[in-house]
């Protein structure tokens, strides 16, 4: 093989065929637009933002703040680039969409390594390749994944629950027990009293949901139902639904209460925690008023909003390695949003790992497991390790990242310490990861 291909130049592939020529590898770089678009994109260009010109936050006190930082060490082309034409938006990293998109195709273009061919991949070709052909992949790339990994492996929506910090929660409200104590206590249980249920209930039925794009609108019909949907049945549809109290008694009254609210424990690691049956397509404002209403979840720390909307994506905890590889064939890698990452940075991002993981086995080396206390690495650990039986795509955030030594109850500080141990981390891991990339 004297080149490595890598299929769709969104965030993520544009990123991977830029680690790679950087390295000094041949690519075959496949998109499928102008002659084919999404429902989604706009224009022809690489790495076109789809839809806000926001890479959000740039602060250290944020995860995706601080996975931005840890790719300039990397020389990522989307951040660099972003920085480059970056317009005001307070902390955060807003740009120019169009310059943004156009500087990246032209030097994606330009690179002499890099051989771009405007066709859609129908079949997975052979040698080393990177998918990464994002949420809206087309269909018959899209069954060809589906025959390869397992039709059960491979979904086209996300019907996405909102997901907590742990140490959010205040536990002297709440109770550990699984419904009629079968097997393990395993949910963390926020018990409503009937007063509390209404005030819940009707917070709920006029709460406002967020747009939905056209090609969006069936996803009720093919997947679980919005909370907010099943709630305009009634009362009862709740209280049967996910929040039936039965089998459920309450430690502090010996009693069962009225409704209950589960929380399902996230990542392997148990810093996080899914609100069970509430996949939502509210806006993000309304999520957070309403779950502060839960008992327990008064000053709840959501790190994953809930959402519905199409995306195709893979179950990476069943079938990726954390250095992006399938597991059952090395020689193929997924990335972006398709692997369960989520968002522009989280996708480029992946892509960048996956690029550098590529060009390590163009030459001969064994790729990398990027350290968990990273950003960076966090992620991939998470969706390599997440439950496979309810696995959903996943931003960048703190709460994947293992614990500090001591405990700071400054958030700010907290997540600065964090911050500061992943750079740290970072600076040496990438230096280690250069050498072993430029050594023949
Ligand atoms: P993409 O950037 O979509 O790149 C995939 C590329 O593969 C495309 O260029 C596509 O044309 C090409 N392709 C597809 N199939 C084939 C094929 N068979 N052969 C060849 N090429 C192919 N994230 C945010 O952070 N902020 C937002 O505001 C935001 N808004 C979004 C809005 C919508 C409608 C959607 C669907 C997603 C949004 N996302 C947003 C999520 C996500 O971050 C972006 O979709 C991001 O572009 C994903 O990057 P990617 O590289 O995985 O995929």
């Amino acid at each position: 093989q004297n080149n490595v291909n890598v299929i769709g130049a969104g965030l993520a592939g544009s990123e991977a065929a830029w680690q790679l020529a950087k390295y000094g590898i041949p690519v075959k770089l496949y998109e499928m637009r102008p002659t084919k678009s999404s429902p989604a994109h706009h224009t022809s260009q690489f790495a076109e933002l789809v839809c806000s010109n926001s890479l959000r936050s740039n602060s250290l006190t944020n995860a995706v703040g601080l996975l931005k930082e840890e790719m300039r060490k990397f020389h990522s082309i989307i951040i660099e680039t972003a920085d480059k034409y970056a317009v005001p938006a307070g902390g955060a990293l807003a740009v120019d969409r169009n310059l943004f998109s156009q500087t990246i195709t032209q030097t994606i273009k330009n690179h002499p390594l890099i051989d771009v061919i405007h066709e859609e991949v129908t079949e997975i070709p052979e040698g080393i390749t990177i998918v990464a052909t994002g949420p809206l992949t087309s269909e018959n790339l899209s069954k060809e994944i589906s025959k390869l990994l397992g039709e059960e492996y491979l979904y086209f929506y996300d019907a996405a629950a909102p997901i907590i910090e742990k140490e959010s929660i205040d536990f002297d409200k709440v109770f550990i027990a699984s419904r009629y104590d079968k097997g393990e206590a395993a949910y963390i249980n926020c018990p409503m009293t009937e007063e509390e249920f209404n005030r819940f209930y009707d917070a709920l039925v006029e709460a406002e949901t967020a747009e939905r794009k056209s090609f969006e609108k069936k996803i009720y019909f093919e997947g679980c139902m919005p909370v907010e949907v099943m709630v305009k049945r009634g009362r009862q549809t709740l209280l049967f639904g996910p929040m039936k109290p039965v089998g459920l008694i309450d430690p502090k009254t010996g009693k069962q209460p009225f409704a209950v609210i589960q929380l399902r424990q996230d990542n392997a690691e148990g810093t996080l925690y899914n609100i069970v049956g509430f996949q939502t397509h509210l806006k993000w404002g309304e999520q957070k008023r309403i779950i502060q209403m839960i008992p327990g979840l008064e000053n709840a720390e959501i790190v994953r909003y809930g959402v519905m909307h199409r995306n195709t994506f893979i179950n990476s905890p069943k079938v990726l390695k954390p250095t992006y590889q399938f597991k059952e064939n090395d020689q193929l890698f997924f990335a972006g949003q398709m692997t369960g990452v989520e968002g522009y940075v989280e996708s480029a991002a992946s892509g960048m790992i996956a690029g550098i993981n590529a060009a390590l086995l163009f030459k001969g080396k064994e790729p990398v497991i990027f350290p968990n206390e990273t950003a960076l690495g966090s992620m991939a650990h998470y969706i390599t390790t997440a439950d496979h039986k309810h696995f959903q795509p996943m931003n960048a955030n703190f709460g994947l990242l293992p614990s500090l030594n001591q405990k700071i109850k400054n958030k700010n500080e907290r997540n600065l310490q964090l911050s500061q141990r992943a750079l740290t981390t970072i600076q040496n891991f990438s230096q280690y990861v250069h050498n072993l990339a430029c050594d023949f």
